[in-house]
């Protein structure tokens, strides 16, 4: 009578812990399961703006190419490409928007330098945005906002970081709040030029586009398939907008890492961060990775120009917090895989059996431990008692 009470028990909570969390359960038993971990930095802002840029990316050329994992690839920094920048004399004189482009000769030494990463496979350039703004809305932020029209006044060597944080949305018009949505026309229009423009300075079609604050639409998504774009690197969820603080909102349904969208684009979710001038150390991130590389996912460390450039102290502090994190990688994880997040994003696209787990009672043994790493399903497991079945289905696949 029990072990009937028992069976019945199970079997309703089970269907509706199943009907209320439906959509987590499927989509993490879809998420690939790696076979060995993988480490990527992902770094965001590089090309327009300062100066010093150049000298700093050489610096970091040669930390990363002074590493390789087992199968001799040395560790991959992506660069989000910033491709041009408001004209500050044009904006002086005038008062209107015009483009400064990295393809300027004033910017031949950071190309140089990025080109030469690239050919040493330490870099891989991804599109961060043909500016790190909506230059309409800027010019409209700066009529009322002085800090704004300095900024615009002291470009192009003007760093976007410094810029309030909503009009850092390039896909969004964030000079009112809450922000207000751009036409489908204009993001087209917008995402042509940017592609294009990527593709006369690199000569390559951007494989992975990292949206700008991580504010980004529908529409943009399907601009950037139609132009060629393949991946798109998110921190898990698509937020469309900014609310009435200025604050990304909006955020749509969780997404996962080689999750598919509309047109095919695939996407990567980019959750570690490593920002060593903020406070961030190796030690942290290496936390990250073991939590990582024990749910199967890989690493995306997301690292901003900002912590290399800056005072001298705070540069060097960031080199040799990153030094540390990969050297202590390499020792502590002897089948570490360095990846660009395009070749990431290409295994599991295409389900690689070299590189994902085809056995079956293996990925229930990680979809376990990744379902129990999700606080309401956890929550739900011990109130129901499914926690005691989950636990001998995990000690059984083990
Ligand atoms: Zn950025």
């Amino acid at each position: 009578m029990l072990l009937k009470v028992l069976v019945l028990w199970f079997f309703i909570s089970g269907a509706l812990i199943f009907i209320y969390c439906r959509r987590e359960l499927v989509a993490v038993w879809r998420e690939p399961v790696l076979r060995r971990p993988v480490l990527v930095i992902e770094s965001d802002d590089w090309g327009a703006g300062p100066a010093k840029q150049s000298g700093v990316l050489d610096e970091i050329l040669r930390l990363l190419a002074g590493f390789s994992d087992c199968d001799g690839r040395p560790p991959v920094m992506t660069l989000g490409i910033i491709l041009a920048t408001a004209d500050g004399s044009k904006f002086r004189s005038n008062g209107s928007y015009q483009r400064k482009s990295i393809s300027e000769a004033s910017y031949r030494p950071l190309l140089d330098v990025i080109n030469k990463g690239v050919e040493a496979s330490v870099f891989s350039v991804q599109l961060h945005g043909l500016e790190h703004f909506w230059p309409s809305a800027l010019l409209t932020a700066s009529e009322g906002n002085k800090a704004v029209k300095a900024w615009l006044n002291s470009a192009p060597l003007a760093a976007t970081e410094d810029l309030p944080s909503p009009l850092q949305s390039r896909w969004v018009d964030a000079s009112v709040l809450p922000a207000r949505a751009l036409t489908r026309m204009d993001v087209t229009r917008a995402v042509r030029e940017e592609v294009d423009a990527f593709q006369s300075v690199f000569a390559v079609i951007p494989e992975v586009a990292v949206p700008p604050t991580f504010v980004w639409t529908r529409d943009v998504e399907l601009a950037w398939a139609a132009a060629g774009v393949n991946v798109i690197v998110t921190p898990g969820r698509r937020f469309e907008t900014r609310d009435e603080k200025g604050r990304p909102a909006d955020a749509g349904a969780p997404i996962y890492n080689g999750q598919i969208g509309e047109k095919g684009i695939i996407y990567l979710v980019r959750d570690v961060y490593f920002e060593p001038s903020l406070g961030h150390t190796a030690k942290q991130a290496l936390t990250a990775l073991e939590l990582k590389a024990r749910l199967c996912r890989p690493a995306l460390l997301e690292t901003h120009r900002f912590n290399f450039l800056g005072t001298q102290a705070k540069k060097n502090r960031a080199l040799a917090e990153l030094e540390r994190l990969l050297r202590v990688a390499v020792k502590n994880y002897p089948d570490l895989a360095f990846l660009s997040s395009g070749k990431l994003a290409t295994i599991l696209k295409n389900r690689d059996p070299e590189w994902l787990e085809p056995r079956v009672w293996r990925r229930l043994h990680i979809w376990i431990t990744r379902l129990g790493e999700l606080p309401r399903l956890r929550k739900l497991a011990w109130l129901t008692g499914w926690i005691v079945p989950a636990g001998l289905l995990l000690r059984l696949t083990a």
